[in-house]
């Protein structure tokens, strides 16, 4: 079932709410649920169960998601069309791949800065306060057009190159960067667990 159409035709949020969906909110892809159409299949919690968790409030978190491509097809496996999903700001996930500019980044002490390499502006930070050692992440944010396409993920991974280069621990407060620790073990080595 495509999750961005109801009989045929792309939906908008306003219809979504309109017939009694609500919606969970990410950086980049939006979920809309509406409880009187599900059929309880469980397609969703199978599907991928960082996202979609029964009993959790909220259960549905969309920032866990790997991916907006993987949640949406999560989504679209939901044969009541009681999941619908929105991308933000575009019409074609393709289409902005492939006009994706590159960028740089800037290490400014207690932030790591995104920079599109064609207008040298900033499109993105990763903000952290530094105390015994430890690098508390506080914030991380790309600007919205760029948003899906990993950058947000690449951030935390620069200030966990950071803290290896300077013997560092990392603490993350900030919810994106938490959700980076929890799937990837492989930062488990920077990780500060004894706070
Ligand atoms: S896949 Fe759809 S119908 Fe099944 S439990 Fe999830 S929301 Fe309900």
């Amino acid at each position: 079932m495509e999750g961005n159409k109801i009989n045929g035709k792309t939906v908008t949020e306003e219809d979504l709410l309109g017939l009694g969906y609500r919606k969970y909110y990410s950086d980049d892809l939006d979920v809309f649920y509406n409880k009187d159409i599900c059929a309880h299949v469980g397609n969703c919690v199978r599907g991928d169960s960082n996202v979609f968790e029964v009993g959790r409030r909220p259960w549905i978190i969309t920032g866990n998601a790997e991916s907006a491509e993987q949640c949406i097809q999560v989504v679209n496996s939901c044969p009541s069309g009681a999941l619908k999903w929105l991308y933000h700001g575009q019409d074609n996930l393709a289409k902005e791949e492939t006009t994706m500019p590159t960028f740089t980044f800037e290490d400014q002490g207690d932030q790591i800065i995104l920079i599109n390499s064609d207008t040298k502006q900033q499109a993105g930070e990763i903000a952290f306060m530094e105390a015994e050692s430890t690098l508390i992440i506080v914030h991380t944010g790309v600007n919205p057009e760029y948003r899906g396409n990993g950058l947000a993920e690449q951030l935390v991974a620069k200030v966990v190159e950071k803290a290896r280069r300077e013997d560092k621990k990392i603490f993350p407060i900030c919810p994106f960067a938490q959700k980076e620790f929890k799937i990837k073990p492989e930062y488990a080595d920077v990780l500060r667990q004894d706070v």
